[in-house]
This record gives C-alpha cells, structure tokens and sequence, in this order.
C-alpha cells in the first residue's frame, strides 16, 4: 500500500506511521528525519535546510522533493511506504503525482491547536535513531532513554512553544489545503487523532481498510 499521513505537527503522524508500517511490512518515510540526520552529519542539504527547520519554516520545495525521489528509487519501497510529513505543500503533491505514484490512501490525523500545543512540550525524541515518545501519553520504559537503542532522549529544538505556533500557522495555511486536494480524488480518510495511541491506530487501521 502507498500511504500519505496528513497532519499538524505533533498530531502523532510518526508514531501512527511507524505502527501502522511495521503492521502492514513497509517502511515509513519521514522527510523530517532525513532532514534532522542530514544536519546531524553537516552535509551540504542539512546546512541547507538547517535555517529553515530552527525556524519552524518549511524546507524548500525543490530539496525535499529531491529527498523523496532518491528515498522511492530504493527497492525497500516496491511494495508500499508511509510518507510520514510529505507532501506538505500542492507542489510537492503535484511533484508526487508526476512521479507516478498511485496513492491507495491519505490519512490525516485530525487534533485540536490546543492539543497540539500542549503535546509538544512533552515529547521527546531520540537523536541516534529517530524514535518519538511523550513524558505524559507515551513514555520510554525508563522515561529518560530510547527503547530502541538506549541514547538519551532530548527535545527537539524546533518544538519550543514560540517555534511550535509558527509551525501550526505554516501548517494551516501551507499544508491543510492538501486534504481538498485528496479530498477531490476521493482517497481522503479523516482520522481523530485525541485518544490514546493504541486507539488512534485501531481508527487508522479501520480508515485505512486493513
Ligand atoms: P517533521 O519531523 O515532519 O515535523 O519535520 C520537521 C521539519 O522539517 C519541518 O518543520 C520542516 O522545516 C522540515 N520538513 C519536513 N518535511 C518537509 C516537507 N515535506 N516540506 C518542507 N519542509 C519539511
């Protein structure tokens, strides 16, 4: 299955994206985590987008969708993906469409600003590999190191609250105008992403006709 997970930041698109993609045997692809690894290691696209990411902006068109055709040529996508924050803007779904990917399904998790805001201050994530949890709703084990591979858990410097409203403003405005855009080619599932996690990805699951 092609899938697209639509969403506000920190609606909870990785965490479902990650579930759902280990369930259904296809990866997910966040562009946002090839971003924050390629500033990690300094390349010349990492000190591109580093501006723009600090900021709560988007990265522009043409680098991200570069990202995306070099991550789909590889053979782990022939059987499906999750795009976990791609497209974020109509180019970059237009770009999609002309690459000639047949989408099955968009998911876009639906949550309140107030909920968002109040998300953000308590995730953390881990910066080796890339894994998202939340002091409150979906803690790590020991609550201060990853699950997966033990480094400890910080928090990213894009979810300050200042940094935080900038990106929900960017996400109105930039990227919600991609559910009419699925919407009119009948592939949109609104998902209601308040709940625990285990119960947003039985209502993603069943959106999702799995
Ligand atoms: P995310 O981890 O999906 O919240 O993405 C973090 C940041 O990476 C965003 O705030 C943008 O600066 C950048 N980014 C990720 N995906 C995209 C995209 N599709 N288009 C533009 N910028 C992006």
């Amino acid at each position: 299955m092609k899938i697209i997970f639509l969403g506000a930041p920190g609606a909870g698109k990785g965490t479902q994206a990650d579930i759902i993609a280990d369930r259904l045997g296809i990866p997910t692809i966040s562009t946002g985590a090839i971003i924050r690894e390629a500033l990690k290691n300094g390349t010349e696209m990492g000190l591109k987008a580093k501006k723009f990411i600090e900021a709560g902006e988007l990265v522009p068109d043409d680098v991200v969708i570069g990202i995306i055709k070099e991550r789909l040529a590889k053979s782990d996508c022939q059987n499906g993906f999750i795009l976990d924050g791609f497209p974020r803007t109509v180019p970059q779904a237009e770009a999609l469409d002309s690459m000639g990917v047949a989408l099955d399904k968009v998911v876009s998790i639906e949550v309140p600003d107030e909920k968002i805001v109040e998300r953000m201050s308590g995730r953390r994530v881990c910066a080796k590999c890339g894994a998202s949890y939340h002091i409150a709703f979906n803690p790590s084990k020991d609550g201060k190191t990853c699950d997966k591979c033990s480094e400890e858990l910080t928090v990213r410097k894009d979810d300050a609250p200042e940094v935080v409203l900038s990106r929900l403003e960017v996400y109105h405005s930039t990227t919600e105008p991609l559910k009419d855009y699925y919407s009119l080619k009948g592939i949109l599932k609104l998902v209601d992403g308040v709940g625990s996690v285990d119960e947003i990805s039985c209502r993603t699951l069943s959106a999702l006709e799995v």
